[in-house]
């Protein structure tokens, strides 16, 4: 079977400060060296429950979080924009994984906590709920029938996938005790632990039926709602098939019928 893995450099064991994310850093190839160890992780994991996966690898922190050289061979890396976009290609994946994760903006308690953009948003709704990076990728996913299966990072992103989707694998790198605080696993711990749950996440794909996960999915029509921090205008570009409205100096509402052209992102 063929798996996708979303990754970012909030989530892994150790990182609990902004400073260690950004690449002008002194400890930032230290968190890369860690997300790339829980990567190998999970591929490892897919590799002992499905001997024949084809396993796609998505950098997925705005200034790189993986070490290339250093990942795991049998998987194939892919930099955000290259070489194959994942989001065009849902048709040949099975399921959908997250490593690295963090909670969406304003989760109390929750390390490193944004959508997007820490400096821009308050909040997303997908008809009317709240998600953050993890819930738009679930429903972009979810909206094609792929179910997203796994996440990895800190306790809050752990609940938050877990309110989403119900009986999704997770295993919690650290305990969120403040925006920039944390207590964590073990390096070597959380690594343990993301290969043999996603182990069991893959075997549970062909599993009975009434126990696979099922895609996260929304009831069309499709609304989004993006707050912002700061006053915002909508876009004035038109978006085709897109109804933009503005709700309030702060807020803009998407609707659309296809999933697929809201600017989720
Ligand atoms: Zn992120």
């Amino acid at each position: 079977m063929q798996y996708a893995i979303m990754t970012d450099l909030e989530g892994p064991a150790g990182v609990e400060r902004f400073s260690q994310t950004r690449n002008y850093e002194p400890f930032y190839v230290v968190s890369m060296r860690q997300l790339t160890k829980e990567v190998n992780a999970a591929v490892a994991g897919i590799f002992d429950a499905d001997a024949e996966a084809v396993v796609h690898v998505v950098d997925g922190h705005g200034s790189g979080g993986i070490i290339k050289e250093e990942m795991d061979q049998r998987a194939l890396y892919i930099r955000r924009d290259q070489p194959i976009n994942i989001y065009e290609h849902w048709h040949t994946y099975h399921a959908f994984m997250y490593v690295g994760q963090h909670a969406m903006a304003c989760t109390p308690n929750a390390p490193l906590a944004h959508t997007g953009s820490s400096k821009h948003i308050v909040y997303k709704r997908i008809n009317g709920v709240c998600v953050g990076e993890f819930g738009i990728g679930a429903a972009k996913a979810g909206y094609h029938g792929v179910p997203t299966i796994f996440l990895s990072g800190d306790d809050k992103a752990c609940a938050e996938a877990s309110t989403l989707i119900a009986g999704i694998f997770t295993v919690a790198t650290k305990w969120g005790k403040g925006w920039q605080k944390a207590r964590h696993l073990s390096s070597d711990e959380a690594c343990r632990r993301i290969r043999q749950t996603i182990a069991e996440a893959c075997r549970s794909l062909t599993g009975p039926v009434a126990q696979r996960i099922k895609p996260l999915r929304f009831d069309p029509p499709y609304s989004y709602e993006v707050r912002y921090i700061r006053p915002t205008k909508a876009p004035q570009r038109p978006l085709p098939g897109v109804r933009v409205d503005q709700l309030d100096a702060y807020t803009v509402l998407y609707r659309a019928d296809d999933l697929d052209l809201l600017p989720l992102i």
